[in-house]
């Protein structure tokens, strides 16, 4: 294996313009870690698009190779856990942000932040998963600890044609759910029904100002969207439902009432990812292999290579990305 390897680095100048290229990069400037990884699959996000775009400041240390999720087998470890050859997946943990990220050919990190890839699991799937995916099983896994069932009344998803919202979908029919997809591309109705989906919304229902409460619509939620959308979604929530809330599409802020709390029991739900502590982690990588259908999520994803990570990472912060993307490092 030659020293230096390719990856795309994020500079910084003193004027504090962030700028992005494809380099060569070699392990000495990767960071500490007890585990080499060789990359063979990661992902693009829409926090990897807001990282490569500096839209937001995602990426909190210069130099930075970006990419927060990747897929791939364990070059050497000192790790107790990992050793030569093992199959592994890496989500969040800052990896992207302020640790050297998953778009090189080589990635170094702590072997704590690690999961095993399911044995039913290739890379690409994996990477097909990605963070949007873990995060909407971690929303799901939130609605059933709060004992939203089938039974309880449908459930919506919201920014349904993004990466969360297409394995949301997907997951909640395969568990017997009645899903009501929002989205802003009512084109992609056939796409949603075809993963899932009972009925179409229009985002333009939710997506502007709440009122205190409306007409009860739905059991629970997966809310990807966050701003009016999510007070809308709370409003509508029925007697003791839940919203798993874990994005910001359309905003960061909450303009929403207590109403949905204090007069209809409803239960607002937060969903982190990156953080989320390894057994929960597990839990939620052996569930996907197990409800998420294999056939629903290849026709969610589509594969790219590494040259056109840039270009897909401008596509996905204009919300013009459609279910997930694998980047296959071959
Ligand atoms: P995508 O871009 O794939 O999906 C976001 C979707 O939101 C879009 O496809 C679109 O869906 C909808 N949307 C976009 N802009 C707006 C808008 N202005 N108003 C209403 N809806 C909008 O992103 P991901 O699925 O990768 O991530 C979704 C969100 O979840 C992001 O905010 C991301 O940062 C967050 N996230 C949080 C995690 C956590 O740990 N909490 C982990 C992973 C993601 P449509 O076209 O169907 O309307």
């Amino acid at each position: 294996m030659s020293d230096t390897f390719r990856a795309i680095l994020v500079t910084r100048d003193e004027e504090k313009k962030q700028s992005v290229s494809v380099s060569e990069i070699s392990e000495a400037d990767l960071m500490e870690g007890d585990v080499t990884v060789a990359v063979e699959a990661t992902t693009v996000n829409y926090k990897d698009g807001l990282a490569i775009t500096g839209k937001a400041p995602v990426i909190r240390r210069f130099p930075m190779v970006p990419g927060i999720d990747f897929a791939g087998t364990v070059l050497k470890s000192g790790h107790s856990r990992w050793k030569e050859g093992d199959k592994v997946i890496l989500n969040g943990w800052g990896v992207g942000e302020t640790h050297m990220g998953a778009y090189a050919a080589r990635a170094r990190v702590n072997g704590d932040w690690l999961v095993g890839l399911p044995e039913s699991m290739s890379v690409q799937q994996a990477m097909a998963i990605g963070t949007a995916g873990y995060t909407a099983m971690l929303c799901v896994m939130a609605l059933e600890r709060h004992g939203i069932t089938p039974e309880r009344g449908p459930v919506v998803v919201t920014g349904a044609a993004g990466g969360v919202g297409s394995v949301a979908v997907s997951l909640l029919s395969r568990l017997g759910h009645h899903v009501i997809a929002s989205t802003g591309r009512t084109s992609e109705e056939t796409y949603l029904k075809d993963l899932g989906a009972t009925e179409i919304i229009s985002r333009d229902e939710l997506s502007g100002p709440a009122r205190p409460l409306g007409k009860e619509r739905w059991a629970g939620g997966v809310d990807a969207v966050g701003s009016h959308t999510l007070a809308n979604v709370l409003s509508m929530t029925s007697y003791g439902g839940a919203v798993a809330a874990c994005g910001l599409a359309q905003g960061m802020d909450l303009p929403a009432s207590v109403a949905p709390f204090i007069l209809r029991g409803v239960s607002l739900l937060g969903v982190d990812s990156v953080m989320a502590p390894l057994a929960l982690r597990e839990e939620a990588w052996r569930r996907l292999a197990a409800d998420l259908d294999p056939a629903k999520l290849a026709a969610l994803s589509t594969t790219i290579g590494f040259g056109e990570i840039m270009e897909t990472a401008g596509a996905i912060v204009e919300g013009r990305v459609r279910g997930r993307v694998v980047v296959d490092m071959g």
